[in-house]
């Protein structure tokens, strides 16, 4: 038999990614994850993970995202560390094509989540690595006692300029509505925490700065004022697009979120979705693993179909 022939090819190693080849391998799969860098994905990236259920304390997404890993390997499934280029049907089984090497699945579940936007204004590239970041827990360190400009709205922007607050000296939270998208109990604390300034209706349109970032200039898109932020950080959370370059023929959303049905099935019969490239409403790291874990059942029960004599179920 085909050593490179699995049940299941799970493809991204986030938390979708991570509870799926768990899944399978639990439930006597031959599954194969795929990663192209480290497993863990977005969940890497959260400093404090407090809604996950079971954690009376809040731990590190880095830290869970281990156990995640340990627990799919203890199940049996194999854990590559590869790029994913391509994924076609070749015969009866899939193909994906990696960087250094190809797979079989008689089943692929797509968990390629989704990567940050960026702002896509001068300065942000030149300055990427020396003062913008889209990483609290990672660059966060670097900011003691400094001043950082958050931008963005939503949970992450919030989450983010919570955690940075415990480490630098002030905080801009600057988000282009008067209206925040995040969780009232993420505003709130938001409020409560005397470092951070929040500037409403605003939009940042440069980032400046020599060896590294000093400073923001900003435009307030209801009184067309300017303003200058002395700044030595910029951390941009204006929301996520998904990576969907292997599946130009899947059907997808006015976004570009891949769309299941209830199952997790794509509109390719064998090809599943799990997490935050699948199309949803609501991207939590809980509402991932659930996208795995029912993602994996099925696929599962599609190969049990292939391999008996009855239609899959
Ligand atoms: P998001 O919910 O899409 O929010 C993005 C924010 O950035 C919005 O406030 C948006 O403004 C703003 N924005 C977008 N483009 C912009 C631009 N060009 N310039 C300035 N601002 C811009 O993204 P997210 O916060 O990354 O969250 C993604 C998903 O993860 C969400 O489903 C979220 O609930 C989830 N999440 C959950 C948690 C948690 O539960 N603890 C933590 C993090 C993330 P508008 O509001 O005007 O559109």
């Amino acid at each position: 038999m085909d050593n490179n022939l699995y049940d299941i090819v799970v493809i991204g190693g986030g938390a979708a990614g991570l509870t799926a080849a768990q899944y399978g391998s639990r439930a006597g799969m031959k599954v194969l994850l795929v990663e192209g860098s480290e497993t863990g994905g977005q969940l890497n990236s959260i400093p404090e993970l407090e809604n996950y259920p079971g954690l009376r304390e809040p731990v590190s997404g880095f830290e869970i995202s281990k156990e995640m890993e340990s627990q799919a390997l203890k199940f049996g499934a194999e854990i590559k560390k590869d790029f994913v280029r391509m994924l076609d049907k070749s015969g009866s089984f899939f193909s994906v094509t990696g960087k250094t090497q190809n797979y079989h699945g008689k089943t692929v579940i797509i968990a390629t989540g989704a990567e940050h936007k960026r702002l896509g204004i001068p300065g942000e590239d030149e300055f990427e690595g020396r003062g913008v970041s889209w990483c609290g827990t990672c660059d966060g360190p670097f900011f003691k006692n400094r001043k950082v400009a958050v931008i963005g709205g939503g949970d992450t922007a919030c989450t983010e300029a919570l955690f940075l607050s415990k480490i630098a000296g002030k905080i801009f939270l600057i988000h282009r509505r008067k209206d925040f998208r995040a969780q009232q109990f993420l505003l709130d604390r938001i409020q409560e925490t005397p470092n951070i300034e929040i500037i409403r209706d605003s939009v940042p349109v440069e980032i400046t700065g020599g060896q590294s970032v000093t400073g923001l200039k900003i435009l307030n898109n209801v009184t067309g004022n300017r303003e200058n932020l002395s700044v030595d950080g910029v951390f941009v959370f204006i929301g996520i697009r998904p990576r969907i370059d292997l599946v130009d023929a899947l059907k997808k959303d006015t976004e570009g979120y891949i769309i299941t049905d209830e199952k997790m099935e794509t509109s390719l019969k064998g090809v599943f979705c799990a997490g935050d490239v699948r199309s949803k409403t609501f991207r939590q790291v809980v509402t991932a693993c659930s996208d795995g874990a029912v993602a994996a059942h099925w696929a599962g029960e599609f190969v049990m179909g292939l391999n008996s004599t009855k239609p899959a179920i």
